[in-house]
This record gives C-alpha cells, structure tokens and sequence, in this order.
C-alpha cells in the first residue's frame, strides 16, 4: 500500500486532505511524493515560521536532544526557563504555563480566568464571553468557546459557562455586562478561522475599558496572530491595549508543538500547585526551538513582514477576481469572485499552497518568505484569481 491507500484505510477520516504528501522541503519551497516543488504560503498553518528545515531552529533543537529529550514537569528544565524570561522580557508578562497546543493554551486560560474570579467574587461570576464566528479550538471546552453555531453540534452537552456577542457591537456587549455573571472577554483580535477578519480598534479599546472598569479579564486568544505573525510581535500590541491573559501557540514552536498561555500582573499568582499540569508541556525540544524562534523576531524582521504585507496588499487590493483583501502583516484573507478551494486547487496545480477560512482564500506564508518567492506565488494567485 502506499502512503495515500494506508492513510485512507487507518486514519480517522477527520481531514479533507489535499491529495499530495508533503515529504521534504527547504524555506518556503516544499516537495510532493513526486517531488514536484511548491511555493508554500501556509506554512503548516502559520507555524513554520522560518520555513521548512531552518538551520538555526535545527541547531537548537539537536543541541537540545544531545541533553535530554524529555524531564517530565517534575523537575527544571533549562530550555523552558529560558523561554519563559525571553516571553517576560519581550512582552511584560509575568507567569507562563506551556501546553502542547492552541486549544490547551486556551484550556489554560479560561481555567485561570474562572479562577481568577472564583477567588475574588465567589460562585456564579464564571460566564466567558467570546465573539460570533471566533474559533478558539476543538476540545469540548473550546468548541464552546468557539462562536460559531456549526461547531456546536454532535458532541453535546458542551461546557457551559459562555456567552456570545458581536464582533463590534460595543452595546451588546454592554447589556450583556448588566447580568453580573461575566468572568472575562476572549477575543481573538483577527479572527482567523473565522475568515480573516480583523476587530475595529476601537472597538477593542472599548472592551477593555469596560472589562477594567468592572474587573473583568480581558483574555487575548494569539495562537494564529501570535509570534510576529501581524508584524507585531503579538497583535495586542498594534491594538494598544495590556491584556490580563495572552494564549499562544502555531508559531512559537516553530514546527514542534508547543503552547503558551501568559499571565500579566492581575492573573499572575492565580493558578497555584496542583491546579494545571501537563506531561508534555514545554517539552525541552520544543522549548529549545522555540527559544531560537523568538530570539528572531526582532523589529528587523517585523519591519520585512511589514514591507512584504503592504507588497501583497497592494498587488491583490483591486486586482481582477477580487472582491476585497483584509488582515494584518502576513495573516491575509482574500475575498474572491471564484470559489475559494477552486483557487486553492488550481494553485495547487500550478505549484503554488494557499489556504482557504470560510469563503476566504488565506495566506500565512513563512515570515522570512523570500521577496522573490512571494512575488513568483502572487503573480501565480492573481492569474488564478483573474479567470
Ligand atoms: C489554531 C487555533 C486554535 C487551536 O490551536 P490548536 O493548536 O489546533 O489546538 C485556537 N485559537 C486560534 C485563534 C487558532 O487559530
């Protein structure tokens, strides 16, 4: 049997694959099982962040795998530490838990949250509010989070405990404050799965007075906006707004998994021994490469994201097929005339990888994508957008 027979045949049938193996790569080109090349503007969903085979990511990884491959959270590990103050020093933060996940990132943060609330106000005041059309992850709890109704389906009951508003609609939120029982607000601040859809910065300022005003969180969902991703380091940042919780993961790894769910000052002391846990959280591999990814992304690198996003913006805002272009830095939804897995496909055919979020095409290239790359797989994108 070949690859595809046996994956078909053993697999749970939970992905529409793509009929292509990706079996090796180098930066932004990967290699199909009959080694024909593509220019990758996924990146594995936004977490090869350096691309495919990065030497400096390998390095780390490998040093770290002539030490020991796995502790257990029983015991120090240096790579975690190390992860942890270059996290503190680079966005104010003050306490890390590392998962494996976005979902177990997300799991974290609303743990906290509730905790948060617990500690302070007692039982009752533990309802998280998330916006319509967000996505926060697949495990039961997250799915509840997520705002969209199709996900809610098939796997009742759901963790209860959220409430859903608007994306933008300050008023609803407000009303809904009035009932006394909200925790916190989650937000992802570009709505990613959703469709690439960025929150009005207004908007958000608002939120985050009104959840101050009333000692409500304001828990920032960064596992796609994360790690560079927008041109910031994380998206709150462009938004100008000081979170009390953070949750990462996608490109942090650079390739292995790895989540963060990050404390500010507030929530910093919330979770105490025994109250969360993982076995592999902040597994020193992982831990390794990740410390090698955000010590590069620094503001040359967020300046490139910057240079290479306008550069995209400004090809595809009007082109022929394109209704209209939204997102931040490399995070880019395009709304097209033709369907969106028909661009996907003829992409694909003629060796090119985008991704689709709702009836949107999407685009997450690696961060450091080469000029020449990117305009060799835009030029192929607007010709296949055009027919
Ligand atoms: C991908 C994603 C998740 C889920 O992350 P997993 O690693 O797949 O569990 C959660 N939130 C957002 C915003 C995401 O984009």
């Amino acid at each position: 049997m070949d690859i595809f027979e046996k994956d078909n045949r053993f697999i749970a049938h939970t992905y529409g694959r793509a009929p292509i193996a990706i079996l090796r790569g180098a930066g932004s080109l990967v290699y199909d099982e009959s080694d024909k090349p593509y220019i990758d503007l996924g990146s594995g969903i936004a977490v090869n962040i350096f691309g495919v085979g990065d030497e400096v990511w390998k390095e780390a990884v490998r040093r770290q795998m002539d030490c020991v491959q796995h502790a257990s959270n029983l015991y120090y590990t240096a790579p975690q530490a190390e992860l942890a103050e270059l996290l503190a020093q680079k966005t104010g933060m003050r306490k890390v838990f590392f998962a494996n996940s976005g979902a177990e990132a997300n799991e974290c943060m609303i743990k906290a949250a509730r905790k948060y609330s617990y500690d302070k106000y007692g039982e009752g005041r533990h309802v998280i509010v998330t916006l319509k059309n967000s996505f926060h992850g697949r495990t039961i709890t997250t799915l509840s989070a997520s705002g969209q109704d199709s996900l809610h389906t098939h796997f009742m009951p759901f963790t209860p405990g959220f409430a859903y508003v608007q994306a933008n609609d300050i008023q609803e939120l407000e009303a809904l404050l009035q009932n006394g029982d909200v925790c916190a607000v989650m937000l992802e601040l570009i709505q990613g799965e959703g469709g690439v859809i960025p929150l009005d910065k207004a908007y958000v300022k608002q939120v985050e007075a009104l959840a101050k005003e009333r000692d409500i969180l304001l828990l920032i969902d960064e596992v796609q906006t994360g790690n560079g991703r927008t041109g910031h380091f994380y998206a709150y940042m462009q938004y100008g707004i000081a979170p009390d919780i953070v949750s990462t993961a996608k490109g942090l790894g650079g390739g292995l998994p790895i989540g963060a769910c990050m404390f500010f000052e507030k929530t910093q002391d919330v979770l105490s021994p025994g109250m969360h846990g993982s076995t592999f959280g902040g597994n020193p591999l992982a831990a390794a490469g990740a410390v090698s990814i955000v010590k590069r992304i620094d503001e040359t690198l967020l300046a490139e994201v910057r240079e290479k996003s306008a550069y995209i913006f400004r090809e595809l805002s009007g082109a022929k097929g394109v209704k209209n272009v939204t997102g931040m830095g490399l995070m880019i939804g395009i709304l097209a005339h033709r369907d969106a897995k028909e661009v996907l496909q003829a992409c694909r055919e003629r060796g090119v990888i985008v991704l689709t979020a709702h009836e949107r095409v999407r685009l997450l290239p690696a961060l450091n994508i080469p000029m020449g790359q990117l305009k060799q797989a835009i030029a192929v994108l607007k010709e296949v957008l055009s027919q």
